[in-house]
């Protein structure tokens, strides 16, 4: 199959690094290399990069520099957040807050927790994806300690109103957490005004690189650390600072500030050219998760009577990439647990596609991504067909 360019529509799983960033962090690398332990010049530099990383970090939040963690992703963020302020606090209480539709990192995090005695409730997100805070104080109870609701679905897109889940949490004594992976860097955030005690980010879902991210602590909130060591990032996350990766995090996030808004509005129009162009050429498509309030340049698409899989496959052979709505793991499929907590049956889950669009897609991209879709599920519409209709000369036509 010939194609002029690959086109890359899956920002939400990662994205490929900015030069900028590349750039900064070979400058860290090859220059400012000491360990910003160390008292002499080398040691000072690496140290003043990485408080020009943490400041970076910090702004974009609306936070206090004082108050960031660096930690090796998301993931780590999660766990720390999760199981790091539940077993310092379980004198406090043992009940747990989550959504239903948080991604693994906050999932097995409560798992864990279940483990060792405490209570998780999950609360179920309204058909939009949409996590409502009446629906999370009716979970609350006298022994909760903390909720953890994520600012977006990384699947549906769908942008939740955090500021009204952590006031509904405070109002009742519990700490919030907010997994903001796939809002920093796109939309705005202040844990000040939104009463955020705690907030997981990632460098490389916003052009960074993989195995840097950070913890938002709200000063007076306090969690036990899951790593020893050293006297690094306040003993909280010890070891040598993986120095490349933070620069790398802290100009990735000056670049994602420098360009937030005029980019949101760009992946507005792009996707919302996409959807169109897609909904009205094709029956039987769906658009999931809040048709507005979603990030900017995520698409979440149910094409009833195409296998999701077979339909990702078609699209990479036209060196277009996207994201199915199920986890493929040794040879089984497992409709997404997002998608059927919306209200997706496990045949509609897997007939469903995420594309996500960011920094380098353009018109052309699109216009070429909604032709290739086009003609797949019609094709692949058609292949479902009985077998004899398959093996017909019409169906050779079609595939030719
Ligand atoms: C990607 C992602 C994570 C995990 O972050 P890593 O840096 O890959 O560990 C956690 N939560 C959400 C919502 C994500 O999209």
């Amino acid at each position: 199959m010939k194609h002029s360019r690959r086109i890359y529509l899956d920002h939400s799983a990662t994205t490929p690094v900015d030069l900028r960033v590349v750039e900064a962090m070979n400058e860290s690398m090859l220059e400012h290399f000491g360990n910003p332990s160390s008292v002499h010049s080398y040691g000072r530099d690496a140290k003043e990069a990485l408080d020009f990383a943490r400041i970076s970090v910090a702004r974009l939040i609306d936070a206090d520099s004082d108050d960031i963690f660096f930690t090796s992703g998301g993931t780590e963020a999660d766990n720390l957040a999760i199981i790091g302020y539940c077993e310092r606090n379980r004198d406090r209480g043992n009940h747990v807050i989550i959504s239903s539709i948080e991604h693994s990192a906050v999932l097995l995090s409560a798992k864990v927790l279940e483990s060792r005695g405490f209570k998780v409730t999950k609360v179920k997100p309204t058909p939009s994806g949409e996590v409502v805070a009446s629906d999370i104080e009716k979970a609350i109870t006298v022994g909760t300690l903390l909720v953890s609701v994520m600012h977006a679905n990384n699947e549906v897109g769908t942008i939740n109103d955090i500021g009204a889940i952590a006031k509904v949490a405070h109002a009742h004594g519990a700490v919030f957490h907010t997994d903001a992976v796939q809002t920093f860097g796109k939309i705005s955030i202040s844990v000040a005004e939104m009463g955020i005690d705690m907030l997981s980010l990632s460098a490389h879902k916003i052009y960074g690189p993989k195995g840097v991210g950070a913890l938002y602590i709200r000063k007076g909130v306090s969690v036990s650390q899951r790593q020893f060591g050293g006297h690094q990032e306040a003993e909280i996350r010890p070891g040598t600072e993986n120095l490349p990766g933070i620069v790398g995090l802290g100009t990735a996030t000056d670049l994602s500030r420098n360009e937030m808004t005029t980019e949101a509005v760009r992946l507005r129009q792009l996707r919302d050219a996409l959807w169109s162009q897609i909904s009205n050429s094709l029956d039987n498509v769906t658009l999931n998760g809040h048709q507005e309030n979603r990030i900017p340049g995520n698409l979440n698409i149910t094409f009833k009577g195409v296998e999701g899989e077979a339909l990702l496959v078609a699209l990479d052979l036209e060196g277009i990439s996207v994201s199915s709505g199920s986890a493929c793991s040794s040879g089984s499929t497992t409709p997404s647990h997002v998608l059927t907590e919306i209200g997706l049956s496990p045949e509609e889950a897997n007939s469903t596609l995420r594309l996500t669009l960011g920094r380098g897609n353009s018109m052309e991209d699109i216009e070429r991504t909604a032709e290739v879709i086009i003609k797949s599920v019609i094709r692949l519409r058609f292949m479902d067909k009985p077998f004899q209709d398959i093996t017909s000369g019409r169906y050779q036509a079609v595939r030719a």
